[in-house]
C-alpha cells in the first residue's frame, strides 16, 4: 500500500521550479536529501518496486549527429559495429526473451536524426506486434514530426523516448546538429500526440552542478511532466570526445536522482546508462533516493549493462519486486494487430534494407 494513501500532506506537481530552489536541494545534506526524497516518493510509488524495460537497437551506427558522448556518431571512430535496420522477427524474438526476463516494457532504439517516411510503415507494424504480446511499447528513432507521432500512437505505441540530455546553457557544447528548441519540438509533438514522454538527460559531461539544475528545471518545468525521467551517467566510451574526461563524484550523480525525485514526484526515475560503473551499494542508494526503473539486460543501445541475472540478485538482496504491467485485453492486442497489418504494411520484403546504403546514415 503507498504511503499516499495514509498521507494527507501530498506534495504537489509543480511547473515553476526556479534556479535557487533547485540549488538549494543540491546544497542539502545528503542525509537530508536522501530523507526527503525518500518522503516524497513513498507518496507516490510503492518504495519496494521498480519498473523493468528492455531496450533493444534495431539499427545501430551510422548516425549523422554529433552527440559528443554517443559512440554511435558516425563521426567519431569507436571501431561500433553498424547494423542494418533489424528483421521484425528478430525483434519479436528479443521481445519475448525480455517478457520471459520479466520486462514489461520493451524499448526499441534507432540511431536516426528523424525517421525517413518509408521506415514509418515498418516502425509502425513493429510496435503493433510487440504490444499485441502483452508489452509496454517505447521507441526512440530521433526528432518526430507531429504526423509520424500520431502513427506511432495509432500503432499502439505507449512511450516515445527523447532525452534533453542537459542544460540549454550546455548544451551547444554536446550538440550542434539539432538545436534545444528542436528537441522540445518533438516532446511537444509526442504529447499532442497523446503518448506518454521519456526524457531525460546525461551527467558526468564535464557540466556544471548550475547546469545540471538547469537540465532538471526544463523537465520538470514542461506543461505535463515526462512519465519516465531516465538518468544516465556518462558511459566513455574510446574515440568519443568525452572520452578522456574525469570520472564524476558518485555522490554527485545520487543526489541528482534524489532532486530528480522531489521536482518530479509522479514521474518514474529512470536509473539508466552508467549502472555498469556503479556498485551494488550505489545502485541501492540510488534506489533510496527514488529511482524506481532500470533497463534489464547486458546491453544498452551499444554500452553495457549489469547481466540480467546480477539484477536479479540485487532485487533479491533489496527486497525489490518488478512492477507489473497493466493488463490489455487480447481483443485490443488483435485489433491493433490486424489494423497494423491492413493498413499500413507493404510487404515485408520491400521492408527490409540497408539503411547504410539506402542513405540512412543522410541527414534529414
Ligand atoms: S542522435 Fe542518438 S544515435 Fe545519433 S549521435 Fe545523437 S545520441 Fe547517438
Amino acid at each position: 500500500m503507498l504511503a499516499s494513501q495514509h498521507n494527507s500532506t501530498e506534495t504537489v506537481v509543480r511547473h515553476d521550479w526556479t534556479r535557487a530552489e533547485v540549488e538549494a536541494l543540491y546544497a542539502m545534506p545528503f542525509n537530508d536529501l536522501l530523507f526527503k526524497a525518500q518522503v516524497v516518493h513513498r507518496q507516490h510509488f510503492d518504495p519496494n518496486q521498480v519498473q523493468v524495460s528492455t531496450l533493444l537497437s534495431i539499427k545501430t551506427g551510422a548516425c549523422p549527429e554529433d552527440c559528443k558522448y554517443c559512440p554511435q556518431s558516425a563521426r567519431y571512430d569507436t571501431g561500433l559495429e553498424k547494423e542494418r535496420l533489424l528483421e521484425i522477427e528478430k525483434v519479436i524474438e528479443r521481445a519475448k526473451e525480455a517478457k520471459q526476463t520479466g520486462s514489461t516494457r520493451f524499448c526499441m532504439g534507432a540511431a536516426w536524426r528523424n525517421p525517413k517516411e518509408r521506415d514509418m510503415p515498418y516502425l509502425t507494424q513493429m510496435v503493433a506486434e510487440v504490444k499485441a504480446m502483452g508489452l509496454e511499447t517505447c521507441m526512440t528513432l530521433g526528432m518526430l514530426t507531429r504526423d509520424q507521432a500520431v502513427a506511432l500512437k495509432q500503432a499502439g505505441l505507449d512511450y516515445y523516448n527523447h532525452n534533453l540530455d542537459t542544460s540549454p546553457e550546455f548544451y551547444g557544447d554536446i550538440i550542434t546538429t539539432r538545436t534545444y528548441q528542436d528537441r522540445l519540438d518533438t516532446l511537444q509533438n509526442v504529447r499532442d500526440a497523446g503518448m506518454n514522454v521519456c526524457s531525460g538527460g546525461i551527467v558526468g559531461m564535464g557540466e556544471t552542478l548550475a547546469d545540471r539544475a538547469s537540465l532538471l528545471i526544463q523537465l520538470a518545468n514542461l506543461p505535463e511532466q515526462p512519465q519516465s525521467v531516465p538518468i544516465n551517467m556518462l558511459v566513455k566510451v574510446d574515440g568519443t570526445p568525452l572520452d578522456k574526461l574525469d570520472d564524476m563524484e558518485p555522490f554527485d550523480f545520487i543526489r541528482t536522482i534524489a532532486v530528480a525525485r522531489i521536482m518530479m514526484p509522479k514521474s518514474h526515475v529512470r536509473l539508466s546508462a552508467g549502472r555498469e560503473q556503479m556498485n551494488e551499494q550505489m545502485q541501492a542508494l540510488c534506489f533510496m533516493a527514488g529511482a524506481n526503473s532500470i533497463f534489464y539486460g547486458c546491453k544498452l543501445l551499444t554500452t553495457s549493462n549489469p547481466d540480467t541475472h546480477e539484477d536479479v540478485v540485487l532485487f533479491k538482496k533489496l527486497g525489490i519486486n518488478s512492477e507489473r504491467t497493466r493488463e490489455y485485453s487480447d481483443e485490443a492486442h488483435q485489433l491493433a494487430l490486424e489494423e497494423a497489418i491492413e493498413q499500413q504494411n507493404p510487404p515485408r520484403s520491400e521492408l527490409f534494407y540497408d539503411a547504410t546504403e539506402k542513405g540512412q546514415t543522410e541527414s534529414a
